[in-house]
């Protein structure tokens, strides 16, 4: 392995994953200083099943604008693909006679295992290899507490990582680049990446505009309007409070350093306390992969293994209730009809489902996580995986077993003129709040006077909300009794 900047003629594969973007895109900057390049991205079979139906759906779009952006350097994004990573690229390098690979690490460590996989294929190959990293502000692994410990607690994270702040700089996009011919292209509608029929991504493409230029309108519009308010009206559903970029920084479209270093050139322009608390939101993401190397299955197992106890209930009509936006609960409703058609909900509403799944109803978090993953254009293996056990109780903080949200205080609360659930539930539409959030405690001629008629166009509660608390709170109580 070797990073050089002295140019030749030996033609470097850059292999694009979760960095589909031109600047600050350190493989390619690298590469594109010390010779011709091939650009490429490689989708293998375990890629390919691991990955849900809203995310191929911005995959593609995301290929499409990224193969639009190299165009405009007078190149081309090349796409193929393979039974498995290593050999689908140590294939590719054969083909096209390539001896030199570069690409930015994923900072999972899921990424790392396939990484050392490629790295010994190709070297063995003799094809000298360059990696650098581009995902996060910083390596998980490397940031450790004053005894040399991993963190488990998010507040003395974030004071450990806050001082480096202002020391990421991005790089801008090569000025120019050399592009070689390579066989082997595939087509991208072959890989049939989106939904053809029924095409249900109809509503994600009214809500998004994947790629890199998307990314930074996205980033313009939050700094100059929401980032003023960002701490009060984060946890407004109702309102555009936050930046929606997770989905672009899931997919590299924009990188964490970018964002960071934007946001922080508004001090003195913004309320300090709206900075950090962005700041704060960008450093969770941080957080959720320095908890994901910790422990690398965190995706699929409780972090605090006591919740290997844990009774879960099997439930699958409560559950099917749940993911099709139909339990009763309007701010749950709406939650999970804006996820279905949009691929991505408010945070706020993620922790009130994410509660309502594993305390109301006793679900396992791990059905929840897997619903996410496969609906969200977000979803993330950290990420996701931290919101569930944050929210279920069975990760890395020891949360309290009684914080269990109430739907319809919450829904009041961040919600309070109804309008979220008004957009997500229109057979509510004409309810007035607070009635709109407990259809079932509404007097009958409120109900009739909004054309609502309670478990015919609208479901009564799956569940009593005071039943359902004190069954959990007993669920939980079993935790604690010595086994
Ligand atoms: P903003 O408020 O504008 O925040 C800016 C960025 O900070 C986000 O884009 C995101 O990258 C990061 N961020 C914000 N909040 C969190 C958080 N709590 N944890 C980690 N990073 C955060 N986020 C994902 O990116 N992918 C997921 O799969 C995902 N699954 C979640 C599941 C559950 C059950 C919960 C409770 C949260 C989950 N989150 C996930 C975190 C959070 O909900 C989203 O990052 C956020 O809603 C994205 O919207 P935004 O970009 O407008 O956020």
């Amino acid at each position: 392995m070797s990073a050089g900047n002295f140019s030749s003629n030996i033609t470097t594969l850059v292999i694009f994953e979760r960095d589909l973007r031109i600047a600050d895109q350190k493989a390619l900057a690298e590469a594109a200083k010390s010779g011709p390049i091939v650009a490429a991205y490689c989708l293998d079979d375990p890629l390919n099943a691991a990955l849900g139906g809203a995310q191929k759906w911005w995959l593609h779009h995301s290929l499409v604008q990224l193969n639009d952006g190299l165009a405009e350097f007078g190149g081309q994004l090349t796409l193929f693909s393979g039974t498995d990573r290593a050999s689908a690229i140590a294939a590719f390098c054969t083909l096209n006679q390539i001896k030199k690979v570069a690409w930015n690490q994923r900072q999972s460590v899921l990424g790392r295992d396939g990484d050392s996989t490629l790295v010994k294929k190709l070297n063995l190959q003799g094809i000298e290899v360059q990696l650098y990293s581009s995902d996060l502000l910083h390596d998980p692994a490397a940031i450790r507490t004053g005894s040399g410990g991993p963190f488990r607690v998010y507040t003395p994270f974030w004071r450990a990582l806050e001082p480096r702040l202002p020391y990421f700089k991005s790089e801008p996009a090569p000025e120019s680049m050399t592009f070689s011919q390579a066989t082997g292209h595939e087509n991208l509608d072959g890989w049939n990446l989106t939904p053809k029929a029924p095409d249900w991504a109809v509503g994600l493409g009214q809500s998004w505009h994947p790629g890199e230029a998307g990314a930074h309108n996205n980033l313009a519009e939050f700094l100059d309007g929401a980032l003023v308010e960002y701490k009060e009206n984060r946890n407004r559903p109702d309102l555009v409070g936050t930046s929606r970029l997770s989905p672009h920084l899931a997919f590299g479209e924009i990188s964490a350093v970018q964002i960071v270093e934007a946001a922080l050139k508004r001090q003195g322009r913004v309320p300090g306390h709206d900075l950090e608390t962005f700041l704060k939101e960008i450093v969770w993401r941080e957080f959720s992969y320095h908890l994901l190397a910790q422990k690398p299955t965190f995706a699929t197992e409780n972090f605090n293994p006591n919740f290997d106890r844990f009774p879960w209930g099997k439930n699958a009509s409560a559950l099917r209730a749940w993911q099709k936006g139909q339990t009763g609960y309007p701010i749950i409703d709406a939650g999970m009809r804006e996820l279905y058609q949009t691929g991505w909900m408010h945070n706020r509403v993620r922790m009130i489902v994410a509660s309502f799944l594993t305390k109301h109803l006793l679900i396992d978090w791990r059905d929840g996580e897997r619903w996410f993953w496969d609906t969200l254009v977000d979803a993330d293996p950290a990420s996701n995986a931290a919101g569930w056990q944050w929210v279920s109780g069975s990760g890395a903080d020891a949360s309290p077993y009684f914080r269990i949200f109430n739907p319809i205080l919450q829904a009041e609360k961040f919600d309070p003129n109804g309008d979220y659930v008004r957009k997500y539930v229109p057979e509510l539409a004409k309810m007035r709040a607070p009635f709109i959030h407990k259809p079932w405690e509404t007097p009958e001629i409120e109900l009739i006077s909004a054309g609502v008629r309670l478990g015919t166009t609208y479901p009564a509660p799956i569940v009593d909300h005071p039943t359902a608390r004190n069954r959990a709170l007993s669920a939980y109580k079993t935790l604690k009794e010595p086994q």
